[in-house]
């Protein structure tokens, strides 16, 4: 057993409220939505998610309350492990779970969210950590502390694009750019936009996402760019590569949530449900929510297709 498996058991058997979130995920329901050949959503009501799906974020992302990933205000249960590789990062095990095993990986000190200052540490964890997917919230599009630097980690197994991978490329990935170590493709057919990068190098992987990043702020005259993009990095042990997919973001939150009456669904669309892991804590919405809402929803809060062509146009055909 690892030692973060091991860190997992051992938190667990001290503190009751995370055991019980746990065992609480075996209440969840779930269904599947099939678009096409290759999109497939599956939608999860688990009713203990609603604190996090209606945070109250301002547009700019900011919050109003104290920091529950600072060192001094974590619950008297909760322990942190240290990670290899890094003094400035800490592994936590997430009381509110969606996934079997499931982290949040803090800085050490209470910086804002960011993505490309702590880049490449997400790809070397996420090849340590090959049982699990590593996922980034930007601050206006899901983070739920934009104030504390932060990523998550979760169990493989049960987001489409993870599991399904890669058997969804057929019909769901237009290659883009081969450039040496890294393979880009844009994503289609999803109901979602983005990309999806592969390599056997996390650095041309990074190097990728840097440039698409930029270019992406630039495209929609946005000077802060990493705090609208979802993120989640896996590692294939099988062939040694490294998978990520990009989701840049034109809103935070579709128009159904400011919604009334029965149109309204509790909804704040992150990386989790950017992979086809459609959470939804309010029951009714689970049980209501038509295929054609969720086309909606995608298209409300992922970039139009003509940015991200316009985008994809830029990216060189080789970076240095
Ligand atoms: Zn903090």
């Amino acid at each position: 057993m690892t030692a973060y498996q091991d860190f997992f058991r051992q938190q667990l058997a001290v503190w009751p409220l995370a055991r019980q979130n746990y065992e609480s995920q075996r209440l969840a329901r779930y269904r599947d939505l099939w678009f096409g050949d290759s999109c497939r959503i599956r939608l999860i009501c688990l009713p203990a998610r609603i604190g996090s799906s209606s945070a109250k974020i301002t547009a700019k992302g900011e919050v109003d309350r104290p920091c529950f990933l600072c060192a001094h205000r974590l619950p008297p249960e909760q322990q942190a492990l240290p990670l290899p590789g890094t003094e400035d990062f800490r592994l936590l095990v997430n009381p509110f779970p969606v996934f079997p095993q499931h982290y949040t990986i803090p800085s050490v000190a209470h910086r804002p969210q960011a993505l490309l200052s702590d880049l490449e540490l997400r790809f070397s964890l996420a090849g340590e950590m090959s049982d699990l997917v590593l996922f980034y919230n930007g601050g206006r599009c899901g983070a739920s502390a934009p104030d504390h630097q932060h990523f998550q980690a979760g169990s493989k197994g049960l987001m489409p694009l993870q599991c399904d991978y890669p058997a969804w490329k057929a019909q769901g990935a237009r290659p883009l750019r081969q450039t040496g170590a890294c393979q880009v493709y844009v994503l289609e057919n999803l109901l979602r936009t983005g990309w999806l990068i592969e390599s056997h190098d996390a650095t041309a992987a990074c190097r990728q996402i840097r440039t698409l990043v930029q270019l992406f702020g630039e495209q929609v005259r946005d000077e802060a760019p990493e705090s609208r993009i979802n993120l989640l990095v896996w590692f294939e042990p099988a062939d040694k590569r490294f998978v990520a997919l990009l989701f840049p973001r034109l809103q935070h939150r579709p128009a159904c949530f400011y919604a009334e009456g029965p149109q309204q669904r509790v909804t704040s669309p992150a990386s989790v449900e950017m992979s086809g892991y459609y959470i939804f804590p309010r029951s009714s919405d689970y049980e209501q929510i038509t295929p054609e809402e969720l086309i909606q929803i995608y298209a409300d809060v992922c970039l139009p297709e003509k940015d991200i062509e316009a985008i994809s146009a830029r990216l060189p055909m080789s970076l240095p």
